[in-house]
């Protein structure tokens, strides 16, 4: 990119604490940092220290990944040294500051009391894992983000120990609709749009989408019917393709004649979405070119690695000939399987889940949070020094993590399990009578490897979902409101999908209502490598998220949204106020797949529910135990785990 364009960029431009050290150190390689740098993070008792507000590069940030990384490659114990003994001895230690984890401390207390001496430890510098809180400053406004968890939602409905904590939480689901705007953009005449690039598609065009699909919440389409016009005047295909466009999507072709609806959908499990618009349906290959990304926000992969089966349950055009009856078929993902009580289920906070954390938090440490309803903590400040308070009975210790997890003594007899992480270049211990492991299931072999290998093998083989969530914040939203778009799905973008902020008010928060305002706009990447096994692509793309520096993040940033909205003015200088990229290299849990896990299709045990086993006085939640990549996941598995401890070591007498 040459230096001209890099200024109409604004890539030299001032924004909002520019986070310049996250960009030299992606660019020098993690692993070369001077180990003074681990302690980029800071001290999170110090009065200034505020996550949320940090910008540039989140989710795992700088100052993160870098012990986990060098306890997988074996550098880890050379560099720290003897571990220092804390002498900190506790009732309960989470490994894991996650949805999982906090709510494995909230559970844990509930049963052994609001004395249990609870320690949280977690390897980033915010508490909440993926549900992170994006929170910026713009003028004399406060602006929030989802930095991972958008929202309440699950393909299933939430279990009742689930739903429990959530309406323990003061979390009233059903009065979502008086915080959301719904009629806001549709009321602007905004509706979403495809944005087609040159390079994929010969030419930058920005067109209504005239058949929304997979994915995008509360903004129906006012002119679907209407489009269709607009649509084949302006889309850059060609006549065949867009004939091929309007077939795929109105036809009534039985393209499987002579088969049953079971056998169509055992065909359609074992085939991928692509292959059956190629092979069976037909159509051009810009039409799959077209619908390659659209289950990116779900699965992270393309439609090269989702079944067809999967992709007639997400309701993808091109299977209302083959009268499927409508029963699930064998090995259908729970996403593809339409359930109406949760799909009614569902709460956006204007930080996402980050609230549900939030309020976790607030619950077990009430001094680090003011407030008492759901309503005054949108806006409350969290205050971290008070997170690791020596009094306080529950603590969260953050910028930690854990490197090792053995009992002291033998795993039958021992009273305690010791529990090691590195903070700051430096390993510490403490001692708990219990522990459960709400982290990545991937990390757990390193951490006790003294593991059964079996499980160790299930454990390992939950590699997550790489995902990149950006928050950029604007100006202004005047040139979305000349395009008439409210999103943009980009099928051959950097991002696939960007779209305006969902318009959610609580409290004293207010979203942004007039185009005048600035706003937060939310671009999402999942990075992958169409024609490999699913694993195979999440692991490229997490190879890739780790790789890519913060300039070209930045400038892939600005490039896009200048290309997507110059009809409509936009000045990527000007108009941008601040960027802030969440990546997640360990992102959803890893579901299962009819194309690539046979168990799944055919059944048997699966690697979840041999992986979650517990260990003597160690338990193991998280979303992976679930292999299902959902709050509710992370919740029912933190009731399990907790259980599991409770049970074996009567702690349920004690609540
Ligand atoms: C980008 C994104 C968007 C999502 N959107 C939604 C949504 O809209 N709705 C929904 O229901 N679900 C969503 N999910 C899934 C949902 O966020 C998760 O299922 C849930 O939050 C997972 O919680 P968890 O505690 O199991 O894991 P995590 O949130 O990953 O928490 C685990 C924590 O453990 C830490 N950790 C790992 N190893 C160690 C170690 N050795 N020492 C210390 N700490 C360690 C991790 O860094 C992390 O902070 C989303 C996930 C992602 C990534």
């Amino acid at each position: 990119m040459d230096d001209s364009r890099d200024r109409e960029l604004g890539m030299k431009s001032e924004i909002t604490r520019r986070d310049f050290l996250n960009g030299v150190a992606l660019t020098v390689g993690a692993s070369m940092l001077p180990e003074s740098m681990w302690s980029l993070t800071g001290d999170q008792n110090s009065t200034d220290y505020y996550p949320p507000a940090k910008t540039g590069l989140r989710g795992a940030h700088v100052g993160s990944f870098e012990t986990a990384h060098d306890l997988r490659d074996g550098t880890f114990w050379d560099k720290a040294g003897k571990p220092l003994a804390t002498g900190e001895e506790y009732d309960l230690v989470v490994v894991g500051g996650g949805i999982s984890g906090l709510a494995s401390g909230y559970y844990f207390q509930k049963a052994a009391g609001p004395n249990a001496k609870i320690l949280i430890l977690d390897n980033h510098d915010d508490f909440g894992g993926h549900a992170k809180r994006n929170e910026f400053h713009v003028g004399n406004r406060t602006i929030l983000g989802y930095g991972g968890t958008y929202s309440i939602e699950s393909p299933a409905p939430y279990s009742a120990e689930a739903k429990a904590l959530i309406t323990d939480l003061g979390i009233d689901v059903p009065s979502y609709p008086k915080y959301f705007d719904k009629n806001l953009y549709r009321s602007l005449n905004l509706s979403r749009h495809i944005f087609f690039d040159k390079e994929t598609f010969g030419a930058d065009k920005a067109v209504i989408d005239p058949h929304p699909m997979m994915g995008g919440e509360g903004d129906d389409d006012p002119a679907a019917s209407s489009a269709w016009k607009a649509f084949l005047a302006e889309a850059p295909l060609s006549e065949g393709a867009k004939k091929d466009y309007r077939r795929l999507l109105t036809a009534k072709t039985d393209y499987l004649p002579g088969h049953t609806s079971a056998d169509k959908k055992a065909k359609l499990a074992r085939m991928s979405y692509a292959d059956y618009l190629t092979g069976v349906v037909k159509v051009d290959k810009a039409i799959v070119k077209l619908y390659q990304t659209t289950p990116h926000p779900l699965f992270g992969v393309g439609i090269d690695a989702v079944s067809a089966q999967d992709a007639w349950g997400l309701g993808a055009p091109g299977f209302d000939g083959l009268k499927l009856d409508s029963s699930p078929g064998k090995g259908m993902n729970r996403d593809a399987i339409r359930n109406d009580e949760a799909e009614a289920f569902f709460f956006h906070f204007p930080d996402g889940n980050a609230t549900i954390a939030r309020l976790l938090v607030r619950k077990m440490i009430p001094a680090a949070i003011a407030g008492n309803s759901i309503t005054d903590m949108i806006t409350a400040r969290a205050d971290y020094a008070k997170l690791d308070e020596v009094a306080s009975p529950v603590r969260i210790r953050l910028n930690s993590t854990v490197v090792k997890v053995a009992h002291v003594g033998s795993t039958d007899s021992a009273q305690q399990v010791e529990i090691t992480y590195g903070n700051s270049g430096k390993a510490y211990t403490v001692r708990a009578k219990n522990c459960v492991l709400a982290c990545w299931h991937v990390m757990i072999p390193y951490l006790c490897p003294e593991l059964p290998q079996k499980q160790k093998d299930a454990l390992e083989s939950a590699a997550k979902v790489p995902l990149l969530y950006t928050n950029v914040v604007l100006n202004n939203w005047q040139s979305w409101q000349k395009m008439g778009a409210s999103s943009f799905y980009a099928p051959g973008g950097y991002y696939m999908a960007a779209g305006l902020d969902l318009p959610v008010s609580i409290g004293d928060y207010h979203c942004a209502h007039d185009p005048k305002e600035p706003i937060v706009i939310h671009m999402v990447r999942t990075p992958c490598h169409p024609g490999l096994p699913a694993r195979d692509q999440h692991k490229m793309g997490r190879y890739e998220l780790f790789t890519t520096n913060w300039e070209t993040l930045e400038r892939n940033t600005r490039d896009q949204l200048a290309r997507m909205l110059a009809p409509g003015g936009f000045d990527p200088a000007r108009d941008i106020a601040a960027i802030t990229v969440n990546r997640w290299p360990h992102g959803y849990a890893y579901e299962y797949n009819s194309l690539w896990d046979d168990f799944w299709l055919n059944g048997g045990v699966t690697p979840c529910e041999i992986a979650r086993q517990p260990f003597g006085r160690i338990a193991i939640a998280n979303a992976d135990s679930g292999a299902y990549a959902y709050t509710d996941c992370a919740i029912d598995h933190a009731y399990r785990a907790v259980n599991e401890l409770i049970g074996a070591k009567k702690m349920a007498a004690k609540a």
